[in-house]
């Protein structure tokens, strides 16, 4: 079949740069579509502790520039298109992207999820003027100015202690008086003497003309808003939310089942409810969102993709 892929991965993080080193090592015409920048999330955290036998400089970055030097090597072909809709209905499946249209025997849906944005005044207009969603990426900008971290899980505290590399102070706002990141992670931020703590409080205004020089916070026991200024000599501040992330799943509402959420269902061998439609990493409902699953998710899609095309397409 002229011009049809065995696989189409939708996604270029760690889950579908493994599902296309073991897609391509499996001999499969194997093509990645990535959309915007190569990597997804793990691209903008700076140091990758927890992956098991990472080294110890390791960063996001470097790591997916290994992943996608390994996959390349196996003959994994990489496309920027980002996908506008998709069409499953059919034995081959067609992913209608903004420059072609590719078609392909199975899909593997690797799309991942990106950062919430906490919908207040402000943020919009003033991101990439002191809002950033990438500490990695910008915390440069921040050196020796002030820095707001917003929310209390693991990258809300593990990116506030990257960023004291760079700010003179980060301060914390956590809207609850305990945080949700892991205990190890907790006790180290404690220690960090250039992390201040704002308990109990949420964002409820960012202001600027042209870059950010206010964050307005409101105490969630009180009511109390306070507004903090930057300071006259620095003249703006860095506001990086950390809370939490929505699935990038909207173009396969209605096709592929998905939890309340947005997260999409599949089995243990990551199939979903579609014939030939996998799914892998952070788009699935799961417990554990992590590289480390991401890869595991992608190595189980492609080898099933695999299986699939032995089985529906065996003459
Ligand atoms: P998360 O665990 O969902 O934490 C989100 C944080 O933001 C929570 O503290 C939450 O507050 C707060 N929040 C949510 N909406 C908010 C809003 N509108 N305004 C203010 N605060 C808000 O998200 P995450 O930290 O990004 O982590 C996502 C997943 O990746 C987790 O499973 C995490 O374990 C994992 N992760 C792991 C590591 C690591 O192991 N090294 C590093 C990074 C991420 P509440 O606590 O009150 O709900």
């Amino acid at each position: 079949m002229q011009g049809v892929y065995d696989v189409v991965i939708i996604g270029c993080g760690p889950a579908g740069l493994a599902a296309g080193l073991y897609s391509a090592r499996a001999k499969m015409k194997t093509l990645i579509l990535e959309k915007g920048k190569t990597g997804g999330q793990i691209v903008t955290t700076n140091e990758v502790a927890n992956y098991p036998g990472s080294i110890r400089e390791a960063t996001g970055p470097s790591l997916i520039a290994r992943m996608v030097e390994q996959a390349e090597e196996f003959g994994a072909e990489r496309k920027s298109d980002a996908v506008v809709s998709v069409d499953f209905s059919e034995k081959i499946k067609v992913v209608k992207c903004e420059k072609e249209e590719y078609r392909a025997k199975s899909v593997i849906i690797a799309t991942g999820a990106t950062p919430r944005k906490l919908g207040v005044p402000g943020e919009v207009e003033l991101t990439g003027k002191g809002v950033s969603y990438c500490a990695t990426c910008d915390a440069d900008f921040f050196t020796d100015l002030e820095v707001y971290v917003i929310g209390g899980g693991d990258s809300a505290i593990e990116e506030a202690m990257f960023l004291t590399k760079f700010a003179r102070k980060v301060i914390v706002v956590h809207r609850r008086d305990t945080l949700r990141a892991a205990k190890s992670i907790q006790d180290k931020a404690f220690k960090n003497e250039k992390l201040e703590w704002i308990w109990n409080s949420e964002v409820a205004e960012i202001k600027g003309e042209g870059i950010a020089e206010s964050i307005v916070l409101k105490n969630r026991e009180t009511g109390e808003l306070t507004q903090y200024d930057a300071h006259e000599d620095d003249g703006t501040f860095g506001i990086f939310p950390f809370i939490g992330y929505l699935p990038l799943s909207d173009i396969f509402k209605d096709l592929v089942d998905m939890d309340d959420r947005g997260y999409l269902i599949t089995d243990d061998d990551m199939k979903t409810n579609i014939d030939g439609i996998f799914a892998a990493g952070d788009i699935r409902h799961k417990s554990l969102r992590q590289v480390v699953t991401a890869v595991a998710d992608g190595a189980i899609a492609a080898v099933q993709a695999e299986k699939y095309i032995e089985n529906a397409f065996h003459e």
